[in-house]
């Protein structure tokens, strides 16, 4: 997040839905960049291209050795198929 005004950037775990302010000049703040969250997973494996596959149902990424996909829930279709 970054003050326009000031520049100064702030990095915070933030709620999408909720507006920011500066401490100092109570602007609202600007998204400047966003973290992908990486959310808890089920998988152990990294998540790295040979890893990964896509959801038959929802097109998302998701790591080979699960059954469900983390994305849209459901149970993806069996590997090779
Ligand atoms: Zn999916």
């Amino acid at each position: 997040m970054r003050t326009p005004s000031t520049g100064r950037e702030t990095v915070i775990e933030a709620d999408p839905d909720r507006i920011y302010h500066d401490r100092d000049t109570d602007e609202e703040m600007e998204v400047i960049g966003k973290l992908l969250p990486l959310s808890p997973s089920p998988s152990n494996l990294p998540w790295t291209l040979e890893n990964l596959r896509f959801c038959n149902w929802c097109e998302q990424l998701a790591q080979k050795d699960l059954n469900d996909c983390p994305t849209c829930g459901r149970r993806m279709a069996p590997l090779g198929s």
